[in-house]
């Protein structure tokens, strides 16, 4: 059975066709710039493999129709398509980040459930027009094919009230849903899975603290495989520092930038969403440049990293706090699984803790899951790289097979 992963936005639609007999991606690839006056499309088959193979497109792509219609034809292309037709496509499985608390699991996409994304908009006004342009047209373009929303928001939504409510006047969550939801849900979900797996336990049975560190990053509490806390809030904005997002601030910090600067509410959300993290402390948001600034002597990229590992601490030891109990730190994501100091930061000084990272371990140049605390210590520290398209495809399958 073939799912096509689809995670539309305002201006691109990313896509893996994935077989899910053997669950290897049959390619990938991303439609940007939509809309613009010239747009671009990569396109790769067998992704990965020794087979790899790319094509790159620049072309203008008037709207997310004509970028579906780019899409279909490379991968029902007579040479070099990956299968003959879009009947070979047997389900869909949409990427969706904000689902409120309207939406509590996975689900088939109808006409119900385009209405009430639509009405959750103002919730995520970034991302929720894209994916609603995706499904539009994925429905017309695929009218008998079964297709599946997967939530970033789902695996949060067994926070407690006590974690998930802001001290704000209780209106404000009454009339405007305002509360903290949390993000990277199918990451979260994905290596809380292969965790307990790795670990030789059930889901239920685990108490975990999954740190996602990427482009965007959160951490989240798990207590018997179950969200009970996370860093990221109404958006993806608090928390964690980011590569252009500042993560945890004073809100104060708004009126005194309006006041002094006199910035609009919507420059204030640039500012802190765009230019803000490790790019406003240093001037670089990817964290290899950073490690090359500092190995320079750049005291501002030394400091970036200094404040993002020392975030990363205090969440760590908050959550430890919530949980009592922890049987893993499980790091993911490009920083997470591929950047041994970051993790040696996140670490550094929790022995008291339980929290110890073997040095060679952490710095061997593996790959795939693996645990990499010190040994005989409590707490394991592991790393089990994400893969949230498989995560969606897993669901959608496992929706329609319940459906
Ligand atoms: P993601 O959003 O999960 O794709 O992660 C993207 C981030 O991972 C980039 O901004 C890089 O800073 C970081 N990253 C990727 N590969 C490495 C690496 N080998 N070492 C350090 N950081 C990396």
């Amino acid at each position: 059975m073939n799912v096509l992963v689809i995670n539309s936005g305002s201006s691109s639609i990313k896509y893996q066709l994935i077989d899910m007999r053997s669950e290897s991606v049959l390619c990938s690839g991303a439609v940007e710039r939509i809309g613009e006056a010239m747009g671009s499309v990569t396109h790769k088959i067998a992704p990965g493999s020794p087979n790899e193979d790319k094509i790159s497109l620049a072309e203008p792509i008037a709207d997310h129709e004509a970028g579906m219609h780019i899409v279909i034809g490379l991968i029902t292309d007579a040479t070099r398509g990956v299968v003959k037709s879009m009947d070979e496509i047997k389900a869909i499985g949409h990427r969706i980040v904000q689902g409120g608390d309207v939406f509590n699991a996975s689900c088939v996409v109808d006409d119900r459930v385009v209405d009430e994304l639509t009405k959750l908009i103002p919730l995520g006004p970034v991302h929720n027009p894209g994916h609603l342009a995706g499904i539009r047209v994925a429905r017309q373009l695929f009218p008998k094919v079964p297709q599946v929303t997967v939530f970033d928001t789902v695996f949060h939504q067994t926070m407690p009230a006590r974690a998930y409510m802001y001290a704000l006047p209780y209106e404000l969550y009454e009339e405007l849903k305002v509360r903290r939801y949390g993000f990277h849900g199918t990451s979260h979900a994905y290596v809380t899975k292969e965790a307990a797996r790795f670990l030789g336990k059930s889901v239920d049975e685990v108490n975990l603290i999954t740190v996602h560190l990427g482009n965007g990053s959160s951490m989240c509490a798990v207590q018997g495989g179950k969200s009970v806390d996370t860093t990221m809030g109404l958006t993806p904005l608090e928390g964690l520092i980011m590569g252009t997002r500042c993560g945890d601030a004073d809100l104060a910090i708004y009126p005194l930038l309006g006041a002094a600067k006199g910035l609009s509410i919507e420059e204030i959300n640039d500012l802190t969403n765009k230019q803000s993290g490790f790019k406003g402390i240093c001037g670089m948001n990817d964290m290899r440049d950073i490690h090359e600034a500092v190995a320079k002597g750049d005291a501002r990229a030394k400091l970036a990293l200094d404040m993002f590992g020392y975030r990363n601490r205090k969440y760590i030891g908050s959550y430890l706090a919530v949980l009592g109990r922890v049987d893993a730190v499980v790091f993911t994501a490009g920083i997470g699984e591929n950047d041994p100091v970051a993790r040696e930061l996140s670490c550094r000084g929790l022995t008291h803790l339980g929290i110890k990272l073997d040095h060679d371990r952490n710095m061997a140049p593996e790959r795939g899951a693996r645990d990499i605390a010190a040994s005989g210590l409590p707490v394991r520290v592991l790393v089990i790289p994400t893969n949230e398209e498989l995560e969606i495809a897993r669901q959608t399958v496992s929706v329609l097979q319940a459906s």
